[in-house]
């Protein structure tokens, strides 16, 4: 070992013994919990792990930091005095396998190297000492197999045409068919290959190609399929990847060896039991990549009982550990089990919330636990249609419910073709024999994913599962032919373009479309399905209750972007505690266009009071109905806010209109006039132009008609003995006095009818926060206002230079593919920009106004993320769509109790 006089303070290297949970960031998954399973004496074979920190500098600088090769060394020194075995000792080597692994997991997107250490000497070595020849030199073909391909960068085909002429040569199906002398001719050719192709040796001094190995990981961080996933999976791009260091053990050293992975619960249901797949005689990746057919992990007790025994023990122990759903990778070398991975296990969304509640009853965890164990993602995903049973169905396959959801489209069988149909609009359901990570864009395009290989581990159902996307996989008697574009099954062909229907909770494939039905989550929230009834379904259940977890613990309170009194009720149905948006533009649509064009166009003043005349009564009639609905509740009224021409016709439709009658001589006078107006009104940016409290401001009668008819219905509802209570929102006010006119006319007008009907109304005015200069106002706004919403949507639009009309469509993937944002600002709110306007906006206001009341009423009330920054930043509600009301309390709720610390992705 090399001295390093110089004081290091940053420590890059961690043995597995020195490790432990907690430490994702620096250790990644893998290593963290590799270190936690050694300190709870588990059977983990010894190794070291280097910290995402040497590879954050590696990433900034491109080269390893200084003190990183002394440190390998010394770890290396202590593995091989562990072991009895130096690296790649020619008569007995040591060998290692280097893996990737990121605080968050992200299924085979980065690089692994097995049996590192292996050369011409040293592969004699380890035949004598294995007693298996086979055994040896199929191990160094894999090793200049995958160091080829991973830190070499060869083409993977060229390796595989080399194995397939091996076997076609020797007139065999399968590589286990190969011996030891044809995989020796075989090592010989992969040599070239690598000569050819690299341009060098196949290096032969062990620590060359550990090194190169570890360069190699950290270099994948930054491939394509992993920079891709990360987007996907909202993962930063600076964390980088720790690399493990693991002494290897062998699964495939016969028929008293093998590998598998297990769950201690049913990632897909959340029962208790033994689930997972085991492969005998074989390496670890050969499972997950779903290559080989396993069998069922309960088989293994017949094979191997004793090792079958240990493992159900260390899955119990892990669990009362992890204190949840762990999934394993394992192997046996010759009856000695070993335990290669663990981490807290990805599951469904409806395992999720079964899991949560299971562990609460366990007294494993506490209720504010258990609300970080779901996320409002998975509720949302929950409430998704599911299929009819009832319908005329024609099954024609079943494979393995990998991921749960209803998903229809056209049949696909590669990823390019689904890309490519999806960007047109089209629903696709991609189907392979496996996937691999190159198929990830295609994943992710798809509507489903099918394969006719691999278990509920494999490389579709993990990464199916991890992006909430409906799979079936491992349906056998599918025969996906990939080439012809067609998958067979007994005499039905599915050609290229024929729907499909996969159901991912059943494992059923159907032929056509199969039409959906409402999920039971939605008809528990609609209030159809009850929990505690005893034919309550068990999700039902486990929802009810995490709900109730939530609403017990949320300070934020939750309201509904609603417009009519049906949309108010389910808001209702679904725990809304008011209307915090009521547009009223949609009231001045459909018949009452015409009344409103008449409005517009008047000459006269005594015109203009003609048409507000007509419109009163309506408008009265509406709120009424939301009054009714919404009773006891408070209900956000907001005064008209599109720009007039969005209630005339569309001005090239018109003006053709008016040009061909022009043409025959017979042109209409109202035509003409109209033709006027929409000229006049006509804006370049209107969104930017005659709208909100302005259009209330050169409309004389118009917010004031609006007030009058929220007042009266107020008080009709009041002499019936109802509780209405609304609240009148002026909206895209930018400063102070615009709010102070309407609101003094608006005051009038309320006295008005108090004193007409002999009601006390105590109507609430606010307006909208939704202008960079009202939000940098709020302070002076708050002088006229008694409540603020926070219209983050224009905020967003306004603060960003963004036509939130315009720039999804246009520019936005460009944006998010050059990770300028990880996702719409339009989406979850921009907390740096935006969200500190809202924060900085909500001080003021609070300190003008104490007792102001604050909420938002923009798309991200309804977004987990922007909940959670809501509620820190102390606003009282968060308003959203009806359907988004469960996961905007369920957030609150997460939001407003301490995690315990567990990472739950
Ligand atoms: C907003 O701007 O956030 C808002 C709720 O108003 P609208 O979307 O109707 O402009
Ligand atoms: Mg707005």
């Amino acid at each position: 070992m090399s001295e390093n006089k110089e004081p290091r303070t940053v420590k890059f290297v961690y043995d597995f013994t020195e490790g432990n949970k907690d430490l994702k960031d620096l250790l990644g998954g893998k290593g963290a919990n590799l270190a936690e399973m050694t300190n709870l004496g588990l059977p983990v074979p010894p190794g070291f792990t280097i910290t995402t920190e040497a590879c954050k500098v590696y990433l900034d600088s491109g080269e390893e930091p200084v003190a990183l090769r002394d440190e390998v060394t010394a770890h290396l020194d202590a593995l091989e005095q562990k072991m009895g075995k130096k690296l790649g000792q020619p008569d007995n080597p040591l060998l290692v396998s280097v893996r990737s692994g990121a605080k968050f997991s992200m299924p085979g997107m980065m690089d692994t190297v097995l049996n590192i250490g292996l050369g011409d000497k040293s592969v004699q070595g380890l035949a004598k000492q294995a007693g298996d020849e086979r055994f040896a030199w199929d191990s160094y073909r894999r090793l200049i197999q995958m160091f080829g391909k991973t830190v070499l960068g060869i083409d993977g085909e060229l390796f595989e045409d080399a194995l397939e002429a091996a076997k076609s040569a020797k007139k065999v199906q399968v590589d286990t068919d190969l011996e030891a002398t044809d995989l020796k001719k075989l090592v010989t050719k992969f040599k070239k290959i690598v000569k050819t192709e690299a341009g060098r040796d196949f290096p032969q001094d062990p620590r060359e190609q550990m090194d190169l190995a570890i360069k190699a990981v950290f270099d994948s961080w930054n491939g394509d399929r992993a920079k891709l996933y990360r987007r996907q999976e909202r993962i930063p791009h600076d964390l980088g990847t720790a690399v493990n260091v693991c002494s290897m053990v062998f699964g495939n050293l016969g028929p008293d060896s093998g590998t598998g992975v297990a769950f201690t619960r049913d990632p897909a249901s959340g029962h208790q039991g033994v689930y997972g797949d085991y492969l005998q005689n074989a390496q670890g990746e050969d499972v997950v990549a779903g290559i080989r057919n396993t069998v069922p992990l309960a088989e293994l007790e017949q094979i191997d009982k004793k090792s079958y025994d240990q493992l159900m023990q260390i899955m119990e122990t892990l669990e009362n550990h992890y204190k949840d759903l762990c999934d394993i990778e394992f192997t046996i070398e010759r009856g000695q089990l070993w335990m290669l991975q663990t981490r807290v296990g990805k599951r469904t969304a409806g395992a999720a919330f079964r899991i949560a509640t299971q562990l609460v009853d366990q007294g494993l965890i506490d209720e504010a636990e258990a609300l970080q164990r779901v996320n409002g993602a998975q509720l949302a995903q929950l409430m998704f249609p599911r299929f009819d049973e009832d319908a005329k169905v024609q099954m024609i396959g079943r494979g393995i419910a990998a991921s749960p959801g209803a998903a229809v489209g056209k049949a696909v069988f590669d990823s390019y073709t689904a890309i490519k149909w999806s960007r047109s609009g089209e629903k696709v359901i991609l189907i392979r024999r496996e996937t691999n990570p190159d198929d990830l864009d295609g994943m992710i395009a798809a509507e489903g994913i099918l394969t006719s290989r691999g278990g509920k581990t494999s490389h579709a159902a993990v990464v199916a599962r991890g992006m909430g996307k409906t799979c079936v996989c491992g349906a056998e008697e599918l025969e996906v032919d990939t080439k012809r574009r067609r998958l067979t099954v007994n005499g039905t062909v599915v050609e290229e373009g024929d729907v499909i229907s996969i159901d991912g909770s059943s494992g059923k494939v159907y032929l056509g479309e199969v039409p959906v039905v409402p999920s039971p989550v939605v008809e528990y929230f609609e209030g159809r399905m009850h929990a505690g009834a005893d034919d309550a379904d068990e999700l039902v259940e486990a929802v009810h209750r995490i709900m109730a977890f939530a609403d017990r613990k949320r300070r934020l309170r939750v309201r509904a972007n609603a417009d009519n009194a049906e949309d108010a009720l389910r808001a209702r149905r679904f725990g809304a505690q008011g209307i915090g948006l009521c547009r009223t533009e949609h009231m001045f649509l459909g018949d009452r266009r015409e009344l409103v064009e008449r409005l517009i166009l008047a000459d006269s003043e005594a015109e203009r009071e003609e048409s507000l005349k007509e419109l009163l009564p309506l408008q009265k009639q509406d709120f009424v109905q939301l009054f009714e609905a919404t009773d006891g509740l408070p209900v956000t009224i907001r005064l008209l806010d599109p720009p007039l021409h969005e209630f005339l016709p569309d001005i090239t439709e018109l003006s053709v209109r008016v040009a061909l009658a022009e043409s025959r001589k017979d042109a209409n006078e109202n035509d003409l006039r109209l033709l006027q107006a929409v000229h006049r009104l006509h804006e370049q940016n209107p969104m930017l132009g005659l709208r909100g409290v302005r259009l209330g401001l050169v409309i004389p009668g118009l917010f004031t008609m609006q007030v009058r008819a929220i007042a009266e219905a107020a008080a009709e509802r009041k002499a019936a003995k109802g509780d209405p209570r609304a609240e009148i929102m002026i909206p895209l006010v930018g400063t102070v006095q615009e709010l102070e006119i309407v609101r003094e006319e608006a005051d009038e007008v309320i006295a008005e009818v108090e004193a007409a009907t002999g009601t006390k109304l105590k109507l609430a005015i606010g307006t909208m926060i939704e202008l960079p200069r009202a939000a940098l106002t709020a302070g002076q706004i708050a002088e006229a206002a008694q409540f603020f919403s926070f219209g983050t949507n224009d905020l967003t639009q306004t603060v960003w230079g963004f036509s939130r009309d315009d720039v999804e469509a246009s520019f936005f993937t460009a944006y998010l593919e050059k990770g300028i944002f990880g996702v719409s600002p339009f989406e979850t709110i921009d907390k740096d920009g935006v969200g500190s306007l809202v924060k900085a906006a909500a001080e003021a206001g609070r300190a003008t106004r104490p007792d102001l009341k604050l909420g938002v009423c923009g798309e991200h009330g309804g977004d987990p993320e922007s909940v959670h920054f809501f509620h820190e930043v102390g606003l009282d509600y968060v308003s959203c769509s009806p359907f988004r009301i469960p996961v905007a309390r369920l957030e609150a709720g997460r939001a407003a109790s301490t995690s315990t610390g567990s990472d739950h992705r």
